[in-house]
């Protein structure tokens, strides 16, 4: 007979989906006397989990858990469909840079949303649709790789390969996230939506969980033998001790005008002096001085691109993830940056403007995983810019923590949140 417990996951993102997931599939899970509970306060994926790349890496960071979460990843794609249900590919991997064009005049603001023709009155379409032999030789020159056909050759000035597709994939992170949680469901797992409002401890550790319902906002108690807090962001909400802070960052979605070879880019990209002014931003400036920006540029299957800029600690985390606000004139920097690289982007139709915070830890590393100094109260967040590709990884780890009372996947130590204080 297996012992009672009541298993509590805080956090519907990518972290607490799939500990859920991986709790459901434990060998010793028993849904006749173990509770697993998924509390998510307003809606799965609804933050960064949902709004994130998605890039996975094997040279990404902390090596302890990268190999494992990425086999995992690989795993779950055979096993579920990955590559129809969450967009799971083998994608390159490669840093750009390049000089900013400028993006043809104040009449291209506005009107990127829609693309427009010549009928409507808008600017005409300029893209080059194919590269003609002379661009791709220019492209080449520069060492961009032959498949790489949607960025202009006369702006980048060079590329350097970072991975490959055998060390280097992505998913869809909001595909992903959600079906860990519904494949959790399918197993047994039950998600109550709910604002957890405090984790009540006793001499002997934790007891239960206090929440407020997302339908009607009355207060509610779980018992509880262990809890998973994997609330990402949030955190220090709920757990004040949590060395963890937000950081805010835009990104955009676009449906190039062309279909688009898989890559993800890593950019630096020079605007010159007069960028915003000819790209139409009349409120902005780069203050007569040329400025170098970054963004990411994902391009993933069904015919989208994702792209993300630089952090902001401009607004404080909101209360919960639908509150979060976006400010558009960052997300038209990003547009305006890759469209200013790429005629594809350009010509594209931008699909999402949107925002989400990052789990950063403030006494470095990161995520932390594992048991706290409170019996009973695991902890597996601060995922950084990380969380996707070690999502896996760390629900495996945490079903192992909460089943078995240690890992055996890998060697966690250096992740130890007590380590933090906690
Ligand atoms: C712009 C951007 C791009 C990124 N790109 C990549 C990438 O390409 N690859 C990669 O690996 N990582 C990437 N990341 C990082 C990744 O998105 C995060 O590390 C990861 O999503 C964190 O997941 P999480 O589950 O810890 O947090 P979250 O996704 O924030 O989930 C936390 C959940 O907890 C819930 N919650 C909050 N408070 C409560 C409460 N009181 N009670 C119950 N539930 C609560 C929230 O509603 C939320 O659903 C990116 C991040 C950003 C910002």
């Amino acid at each position: 007979m297996s012992e009672k417990k009541n298993i509590i996951v805080i956090g519907g993102g990518i972290i607490g989906s799939c500990s859920a997931y991986f709790l459901s599939r434990h060998p010793k899970f028993n849904p006749s006397t173990h509770c697993i509970t998924l509390l998510e306060a307003t809606k799965i994926a609804g933050g960064a989990s949902g709004k994130a790349g998605g890039l996975l890496a094997l040279w990404a960071y902390p090596s302890s858990i990268v190999p494992l979460s990425y086999r995992l990843h690989k795993e779950l794609a055979e096993e579920h469909g990955g590559a129809e249900n969450w967009g799971y590919r083998g994608v390159h991997c490669g840093q750009i840079d390049a000089k900013a064009r400028p993006l043809g005049g104040p009449s291209v603001k506005g009107v990127r949303d829609r693309p427009t023709d010549e009928k409507d009155g808008g600017p005409i379409s300029v893209s080059l649709k194919k590269r003609s032999k002379d661009a791709m030789a220019l492209l080449r020159s520069k060492g961009v790789p032959a498949d790489l056909d949607w960025v202009d050759g006369s702006s980048v000035s060079g590329y350097e390969e970072m991975g490959t597709p055998a060390t280097t994939a992505q998913v869809h992170p909001y595909l992903f996230t959600t079906s860990m949680a519904w494949l959790a469901e399918e197993k047994g797992v039950k998600i109550i939506y709910g604002a957890v409002t405090s984790i009540n401890t006793g001499t002997d550790g934790v007891e239960s969980v206090s929440y407020t319902t997302k339908e009607d906002d009355t207060s509610q108690i779980l018992q509880a033998s262990q809890v998973v807090l994997s609330a990402g962001p949030w955190t220090q909400t709920i757990w004040p001790e949590a060395p963890i802070s937000a950081l805010r960052a835009h990104s955009v979605t676009i449906r190039p005008s062309h279909p688009v070879s898989p890559y993800c880019l890593f950019t630096g990209i020079k605007l010159p002096k007069d960028f915003y002014n000819r790209s139409g931003s009349t409120n902005r400036s780069n203050k007569g001085t040329s400025q170098l920006v970054t963004p990411e540029i994902y391009a993933r299957p069904n015919n989208e691109v994702y792209a993300c800029g630089e952090g902001d600690e401009l607004i404080p985390l909101p209360k919960t993830s639908d509150l979060v606000e976006v400010d558009q004139q960052r997300c038209q920097d990003i547009v305006d940056y890759v469209s200013s690289i790429s005629d594809e982007l350009r010509d594209g139709e931008v699909t999402a403007r949107q925002a989400c915070y990052l789990p950063n830890v403030d006494t470095g590393g990161g995520p932390l995983i594992g048991e706290t100094s409170v019996k009973g109260l695991v902890i597996a967040t601060g995922h950084t810019c990380w969380g996707i590709q070690n999502g896996p990884g760390t629900g495996k780890l945490v079903s192992e923590i909460v089943f078995d009372g240690a890992v055996t996947s890998a060697n966690i130590k250096g992740l130890d949140p007590r380590k933090h204080g906690l």
